[in-house]
């Protein structure tokens, strides 16, 4: 048996997909949290107050909207939780993301030997995965053709597949769930506290789930967020779900919501933690003090800047997500795309390559919507290329990132 030193980890510069760089005030919250067991008042009182602004960031009037404790697939888990065995579902994958949400409403739709057939990765007779090529998004054309000719009970597509960086069709995939009666299922992991939209304008998504740490910049590993519709909520009280932990009514209570309704304070579901609570109200106030549209502007606004940084230096842009920039490397740099990102990542400037082919670079922005962070971005971006031989001059590349900001 041997005892480690203590475990440090090194400040770096989270300039990925996800997580984003965590504000100060939020890791605040979480160090100064006293010690309190998760049924005292004022975590309940955190968890009924956090609930209520979660509903403002999402744009709904939804009852069932909370937090589950975990990432991003636990939330999306807690909303698969409602397809069950045998459910005709269609879902759209364009990227990483979305092809691992085929692959859990896969897991979801299976009967038991559909699920035996092949463990991890099931086949489902009922569920239809149209892919859409890397780089392209999900159009309304495509989920209407789709719903139309296969007739779900449900169908899922993600809003802004990060794998890719590509912001899908919300409106048309909505069009198209209304007007085939289909229920809509949305992973709103990349898009939610980034873009500015109102969930309540999509009626026929009955399910919504997102992360901690992209775009409401809480710690990762602390809240979910998830919002069911009240048809939907309906379908769970009919038919059950297979989880308990996971259950999108169950799972409302600790939060205050009981019987369709809110209450005062939470009861016992599972053992919720103070600390997290503290971090995930500090993200949503944050996030609303900023003012969602607000906060959706600066995006674009920095997003551009960066974008024509990364093209004066020879990329090609691919993305159109406001908070991510996907890119190809110039020609002579071309296939070398790892060894770059390895480089940059040695050195504490967290970039990411795709995690799916065809390899690509990612350079993210959560919360680096200051002009002093997406310059650094850049410059620490021109130096990673210049050192691999790429053939720019890096002051005419940042006094063009400079004149853009002074207008
Ligand atoms: C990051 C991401 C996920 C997974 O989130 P985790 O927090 O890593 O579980 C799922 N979907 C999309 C679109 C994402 O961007």
């Amino acid at each position: 048996m041997s005892i480690f030193p203590p475990l440090e980890i090194p400040n770096t510069l989270a300039a990925g997909p996800g997580p984003g760089n965590t504000d100060p005030r939020v890791l605040q919250r979480f160090a100064q949290s006293g010690v309190a067991d998760h049924m005292q008042k004022d975590v309940l009182r955190g968890m009924v107050e956090a609930k209520k602004m979660l509903r403002t960031a999402f744009g709904t009037q939804n009852v069932y909207t909370y937090g589950v404790g975990g990432t991003g697939f636990s939330g999306l888990d807690c909303v698969f939780s409602m397809i069950l065995p045998g459910d005709k579902v269609v879902a759209f994958a364009n990227g990483t993301f979305s092809g691992i949400d085929g692959q859990s409403i896969r897991m979801k739709a299976s009967t038991r030997e559909e699920l035996a057939a092949n463990p991890i990765d099931p086949q489902p007779e009922s569920v239809t995965i149209v892919n859409v090529a890397h780089g392209q998004s999900v159009s309304g054309d495509i989920v209407e053709a789709a719903l139309a000719e296969h007739k779900p009970m449900w169908a899922f597509m993600a809003h802004w597949e990060t794998g890719s960086g590509r912001i899908n069709d919300l409106q048309g995939f909505n069009d198209a769930c209304a007007k085939h009666g289909v229920m809509g299922i949305v992973d709103a992991v990349s898009s939610l506290g980034v873009a500015d939209y109102d969930i309540d304008a999509y009626p026929a998504v009955v399910a919504w789930a997102s992360c901690p740490q992209k775009g409401i910049l809480s710690l990762p590993l602390t809240y979910a967020p998830v919002s069911f519709r009240d048809e939907a909520i309906e379908v769970v009280k009919q038919r059950g779900a297979y989880t308990y932990v996971h259950h999108p009514v169950l799972e409302g209570r600790h939060w205050g919501i009981v019987d369709g309704k809110d209450v005062d304070a939470g009861g016992y579901h599972r053992t919720h933690s103070g600390y997290a609570i503290a971090a995930f109200h500090e993200a949503l106030r944050i996030l609303l003090t900023h003012g969602r549209a607000q906060k959706a502007a600066d995006y674009e606004y920095h997003e551009k800047a960066l974008r024509q940084a990364v093209q004066a230096m020879g990329c090609e842009v691919t993305s159109n997500m406001t908070s991510l920039l996907v890119l190809n490397l110039p020609g002579d740099l071309a296939g070398r795309e790892k060894e770059l990102v390895g480089g940059c990542r040695a050195e504490g400037f967290g970039i990411w390559p795709t995690l799916s082919e065809p390899v690509q670079v990612r350079i993210g922005i959560l919360n680096q919507l200051t002009v002093e962070a997406i310059t650094e971005i850049a410059g620490l971006f021109a130096d990673a290329m210049l050192k691999m031989g790429a053939n720019f001059n890096k002051d005419e590349i940042m006094n063009q990132l400079k004149a853009y900001y002074t207008g």
